[in-house]
Formats: structure tokens, sequence, C-alpha cells
């Protein structure tokens, strides 16, 4: 009996901790405004986000098709539900903005739990399973025009673009912070959202899918600094059933070359791997699957 509860603890370890995670990042957001439907509405968030997690173990053959599901849910409802209703800017520029201005809001914090503290656990998963950005590359990366180039990430290009973004926000703060005023909050929200858009769509066509993670993204850039201590990792169990056929490496949105970590029985650390599991659908040996381990490993 204690080893079947011991077995169904590891098996969903990862939707317990993120409803934890989830429930934590209200009780920040709460602190700071004093309203409880800031915790109901993370709470809530969490608990989404897990039942989607627990449908993905539960079907792994399916895993992909309610993973996507999931995001377009969880992201849409952040999006309209949060950022567009109560005018909260989850970008990136939000967390200058808000430095800028000397105040601590709702943005700032979920940035510091999901963005400095999560990928410790769950690496850059935020990136697989809630953002929408990523929702919205992934459920039209079909309908764009087939590759040329496919371009791995720059450290130079991701560097350059963080700092445009923190020169530009300084600079629009200085002349109109939409941390202090909710109405330019609201154009500010709709105007980046739309920009990001346009130009991970223009970039996925010229350097493939989701080129906007893998080249710009300041997130993504910022976390996975962090990520390859993450405890839940690709990993690969059943390494001497590899065939090298390499499904796993061309399923990969964020080009990780999975093969090489197979055949060398390491984990996958790559700061770039957003946990979509891609490469473990792929392949049919079962020689990889999203596992925890020791966040150095
Ligand atoms: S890399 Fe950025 S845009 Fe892409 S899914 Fe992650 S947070 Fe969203
Ligand atoms: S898909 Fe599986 S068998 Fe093929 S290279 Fe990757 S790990 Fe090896
Ligand atoms: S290595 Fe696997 S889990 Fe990581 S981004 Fe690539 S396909 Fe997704």
């Amino acid at each position: 009996m204690r080893i079947k509860f011991g077995h169904a603890i590891q098996k969903f370890l990862l939707p317990i901790l993120l409803v934890i995670v989830f429930s934590l990042l209200g009780l920040g957001v709460y602190a700071y405004k004093l309203k409880l439907q800031y915790f109901f509405l993370f709470f809530g968030m969490g608990i989404m986000v897990a039942l989607g997690e627990c449908i993905i173990i539960l079907f792994p053959k399916r895993k992909q098709l309610f993973r996507r599901i999931i995001q377009g849910l969880v992201g849409g409802g952040l999006f309209f539900g949060i950022s567009i209703n109560f005018r909260v800017n989850f970008q990136f520029s939000e967390v200058i903005f808000d430095i800028m201005a000397l105040i601590i809001t709702g943005a700032l914090i979920q940035f510091i739990i999901a963005r400095l503290i999560m990928p410790f656990i769950v690496g850059n998963a935020f990136c697989s399973r809630v953002c929408w950005d990523g929702a919205i590359f992934e459920l039209t990366q079909n309908l764009l025009p087939k590759l040329k180039i496919i371009k791995n990430r720059s450290r130079y290009i991701a560097s350059a673009y963080l700092l445009f973004i923190i020169i530009l926000t300084i600079f629009v703060s200085r002349y109109e912070n939409p941390a202090l005023n909710e109405d330019s909050r609201f154009y500010w929200i709709i105007g980046e959202n739309i920009f990001l858009l346009s130009i991970g769509f223009i970039i996925s066509s010229i350097w493939g899918r989701r080129a906007y993670c893998r080249m710009f993204c300041p997130f993504i850039t910022i976390s996975g600094l962090f990520s390859r201590f993450s405890i839940f990792k690709i990993t690969p169990v059943n390494s001497d059933n590899c065939v090298e056929c390499k499904k796993c490496d061309r399923a990969c949105p964020m080009l990780v070359n999975v093969s090489g970590f197979v055949k060398n029985k390491k984990r996958i650390n790559d700061r770039n791997c957003i946990l979509c599991e891609q490469c473990v659908s792929a392949c049919n040996n079962e020689c990889i699957k999203l596992a925890p381990g020791l966040p150095w490993q």
C-alpha cells in the first residue's frame, strides 16, 4: 500500500508542485494587493495547469494535443482574465517599469516566482504550459511558410535584445510610466502583445518555429540561466535502445541536440529546453522521459 502511494506521489509530483507554486504566487500577489481574488485567480490557474498535467500523464499518447489545449486555455485565461481584465502587464517591460516607479506589482511578483524561482523546479516549463504568446506561436506554426533557414540561438542577439528592451522601457518610463497609470498600461499591454506576436510571426517564417522564443525572448534569456539546475528535466531512461534516428532532434522546436544528450546518458540541461516533451513524443523507443532528479545532474 505504502509502495503504491509512493509511486502515485512520484508519478504526480509535477502537478502537486505546480499547485504549490501557483498558490505561493497567489499568496505573494495577495500579500501585496490585499485582495483575496488574486489568490483565488492564481490558485485556480494552478489547479487548471495541474489538472492538465495529470491528463498529460494519464494519456501519454495524446500528450501533445492535451498540452496545447491546456496552454491555450491557461494562457488565454491569463491574458484575457487577468492581463486585460485587471490591467496587469505580464510582459518583461513591466519589470523595468515597476523598478523605475519603485513599486511592486503582481507582474513583478509573478516574474520573480515564475522566472527566478520556478526554473529551479520545472525549468522553462512556463513556456510550454502557460505563456499565451508561446501558445499562439505553436498553434499557428503550421500556417507559416516552409522554413528557409533554421537559425539557432545566439547569446549575443538574445543579450542585445534584452538590453534593448531595458533601455527602451527606461526611456519610455521617464515620460509616461505605465506602472503608475492604468490607462496607459492598458494600451501598452495591447501594443506590446501585438508587437511581440508580429515580430514572432515574421521571424518564425524565416528562422523556423518558435524563433522569437529561441532567439529573442528576454524571459527565457533570464530563466534559462537557472533552468539547467531544474529538478525536472528530460531524462534518458533507456539510452541503450537509442537507434540514433534523431527524430527527437527534429521534433524539438528549440533546436536542442537531444540525441547527443541521450548518447552521453546525460539529462538535458540545455538552457533553451522548455520541457514541451515533443522529443519524448517523437521517440518510438521510449528512450527519454520527463523526470525529477538531482538539480546538478
Ligand atoms: S520564450 Fe517567451 S514568448 Fe516564448 S513561450 Fe517562453 S515566455 Fe513565451
Ligand atoms: S528519437 Fe529516440 S531512438 Fe531516435 S535518436 Fe532520439 S532518443 Fe534515440
Ligand atoms: S529538448 Fe525536448 S522538451 Fe526540451 S524543448 Fe526540445 S523537444 Fe521540448
